[in-house]
């Protein structure tokens, strides 16, 4: 089973919090540094330019959505025969069909966010994140919102949601579980203040990590893969209305995101190779490739994990070759 730990906005730069938990990371790279195409590139395997989902550029951007329809990760997953379940994604809406559960992330609607629709009585939309909880509020009055009363209030949701989610795995473990938290990036939104200090957001991303930390010790998955879709810059000042710009594509350093992983027999340290740099449309076959399944159509991406035969494999190989009389 693989676990999988969407986390909005991690920049590559804050990559040293994840190698101290052991993780190996690789840098993503998130060429328009919005959430809309990187998490639609992310889930599909296909470029941004490709799958047309521009999100907030466009007017009516669930209506593109719904005109894109790009095949996603579950649907390869379906077609396997493979269950999935994945809670608050981002800019997966309009749910589509997905063999278990899909609950959408922002900006879903109130009706239909989930796949299949009687779930949604498990899941209150307004509470699932706190993005969605503020919907009724005007852009100033989430401004006016004190910093320490944000960020207490995202710890306090993050854990709800993910404690939700921990219910749903212990329903039965699915062959692909997916996680997400966008509280980064709300936070480096709204609370950009106190996120530009260092003490506040090491404070943040100890309790997201421990949070990620809990749920591979109660889940125990075979992989576990962390995903981010862009990073943010928080060294850019704040405009006059106070929200802050964080990440875009004028933003050099929001465009790395990451994509880390591990295993807890420690197997991820010695026996994968990986390329240093990746792209979005990378991470589906990474998955696919891991859970052994085949795409039902074209993905533009590759898979990033792949083994490297051990010493005594790969003196066979040189042995076979020498025999062939390709190697003296
Ligand atoms: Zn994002």
């Amino acid at each position: 089973m693989i676990l999988m730990i969407g986390l909005d906005a991690y920049p590559y730069q804050w990559r040293s919090l994840l190698e101290e938990r052991d993780y190996r990371v690789a840098e993503l790279h998130s060429p328009h540094a919005m959430s809309a195409p990187a998490w639609t590139s992310i889930m599909t395997g296909l470029n941004a330019e490709t799958h047309g989902v521009r999100g907030m550029y466009a007017k009516d951007w669930t209506a593109e959505a719904a005109a894109c329809r790009p095949r996603y990760l579950w649907d390869h997953l379906t077609a396997a025969d493979l269950e999935s379940v994945v809670v608050n994604l981002p800019f997966s809406y309009p749910p589509a069909l997905v063999r278990r559960l899909l609950v959408c992330g922002y900006p879903a609607l109130p009706e239909h966010f989930t796949f299949p629709r009687h779930r949604q009585t498990d899941w209150e939309f307004g509470e699932l994140d706190l993005y969605n909880r503020r919907r009724g509020l005007t852009h100033q009055e989430v401004l006016d919102l004190d910093e320490k009363a944000i960020l207490e209030a995202h710890r306090e949701a993050r854990w709800a949601l993910a404690h939700r989610f921990l219910l749903e795995i212990g329903r039965g473990k699915p062959d692909f579980a997916m996680f997400c938290l966008t509280d980064l990036d709300r936070l480096s939104h709204y609370a950009s203040g106190a996120m530009r200090a260092e003490e506040v957001r090491n404070a943040v991303l100890t309790d997201i990590l421990e949070l990620v930390d809990r749920l591979e010790v109660q889940i125990a998955p075979e992989w576990l893969l962390l995903v981010s879709d862009h990073g943010v810059d928080l060294r850019k000042p704040t405009r006059e209305d106070g929200w802050h710009v964080a990440h875009g594509p004028d933003l050099k350093e929001s465009k790395r995101g990451v994509f880390a992983w591990r295993r807890a027999d420690g197997a991820h340290l010695d026996r994968q190779n990986v390329a240093q740099k990746l792209r979005l449309e990378d991470i589906t076959p990474t998955v696919l490739s891991l859970l052994d399944a085949a795409p039902i159509s074209r993905v533009e991406g590759r898979p990033a994990l792949f083994p490297v035969a051990p010493l005594d494999e790969q003196a066979q190989i040189q042995e076979a070759l020498r025999g062939m009389g390709y190697v003296e």
